[in-house]
């Protein structure tokens, strides 16, 4: 028998979004017919500039990446207003998650998270064997993050702004309260994978890297992986001063992100117009589900992303809700695996919405 590390019997597998194969193999719905609004993916699809850029570069899949990925923390570099040296990419952001946790933690450490999070924060730290401390809300809560933190002195704290799988944002005034309070020996994750939304909806709910990048314990993390509609390609980014990066860098494999994946990141970034028409269809898309609840009277988390959660009443069951559904070709996200009584659909196209709305209307009635 083998022994495994005994931080593994307390970790949970992330559970994905059920892929639409499942759906054609266990339910025989042809795959055009299942409508999959449960990973928060850009139902656009990607973006022709960044499918021509893969198109491009095939020939090129049989040399590694440039390893110091220049070009693309160029271009990154200037968006945010930072420096090449500021910025370590990873295979999603996910991967930069992973660095952290294995550079900062260990046995003895603690991490603070809101109720209610990004599930990879807590797997990640028990992979270390550091122990995970969730706040009563899962809002984020100046007083809650500071009682908690002058309490304990986590090693890590996490900021999911806006926060994944609730949907909702903490401002930016909040975020740098929080930040001022908690000394140097504490890193702050700030995880923006929605960030190019709530900056859409309100520029009060939008933090920068250029915000954050005056302190050293702070480091901000970006993904191509939701409005970049990139999800395949796992491609992410963290921004931190130089000394943070240079650690997290310990950490990193060789070429840990793909020739195209590279190529399409790079290309993706020029390419302002898919985000202008990604956050055009967004937004008027998401008014169809903030109007369908309000006129049902169903109650819903306001959000700054590409999701938006349903709280449920009592007598009807997510989990219920979620099953039916997906028997019906439509994938959404349960939230009782997270304590709430709610289901978590991303924002789909006129068309998938429309189907969205059809069969939930079935399940309700
Ligand atoms: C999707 C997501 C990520 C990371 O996604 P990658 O595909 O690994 O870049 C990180 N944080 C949150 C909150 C997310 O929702």
């Amino acid at each position: 028998m083998i022994r495994f590390n005994k931080a593994l019997r307390d970790i949970k597998i992330y559970e994905a979004g059920k892929p639409i194969e499942l759906v054609v193999r266990e339910f025989g719905i042809a795959a055009e017919d299942v409508v999959k609004l449960a990973s928060n993916e850009n139902p656009l699809g990607t973006s022709p500039v960044v499918q021509q850029a893969i198109i491009d570069n095939a020939n090129k899949a049989h040399l590694y990446p440039d390893d110091s990925m220049f070009e693309l923390k160029t271009v990154l570099a200037k968006k945010y207003q930072v420096h090449e040296e500021n910025i370590i990419i990873g295979a999603g952001s996910d991967q930069v998650l992973e660095f952290i946790s294995r550079a900062v933690l260990d046995e003895s450490a603690s991490v603070l998270m809101s109720a209610v999070t990004f599930a990879m924060y807590e797997i990640y730290a028990k992979q270390m064997g550091a122990k995970v401390l969730r706040t009563m809300s899962y809002e984020h809560k100046y007083d809650e993050f500071i009682e908690a933190y002058e309490m304990r002195k986590p090693k890590i704290v996490y900021l999911c702004t806006p926060n994944n799988p609730t949907g909702d944002a903490t401002s930016k005034e909040e975020v740098l309260k929080i930040i001022r309070e908690i000394k140097e020996e504490t890193l702050v994750v700030v995880d923006g994978a929605y960030m190019e939304y709530a900056a859409a909806k309100d520029r009060a709910y939008a933090v920068t890297p250029g915000d954050l990048i005056g302190f050293g314990n702070v480091i901000y993390l970006g993904t191509f992986s939701k409005a970049y509609g990139m999800g395949g390609m796992r491609v992410g980014y963290g921004i931190g001063q130089k000394n943070l990066i240079g650690e997290l860098y310990k950490m990193r494999p060789p070429f840990n992100i793909s020739t195209l994946s590279l190529a399409a990141a790079i290309a993706a970034c020029e390419d302002k117009t898919f985000i202008d028409t990604t956050i055009a269809v967004h937004s008027e898309q998401i008014k169809r589900y903030e109007d369908f609840a309000k006129a049902r009277g169903l109650e819903y988390i306001e959000s700054y992303t590409n999701f938006i959660t349903y709280v449920l009443p009592q007598h009807i069951d997510a989990t219920m809700v979620s099953d039916r559904l997906l028997q019906k070709g439509v994938i959404i996200r349960n939230l009782t695996s997270y304590g709430m009584n709610a289901i978590r659909i991303t924002i789909g196209t006129q068309e998938q919405n429309d189907r969205f709305f059809q069969h939930f209307l079935e399940v309700l009635s």
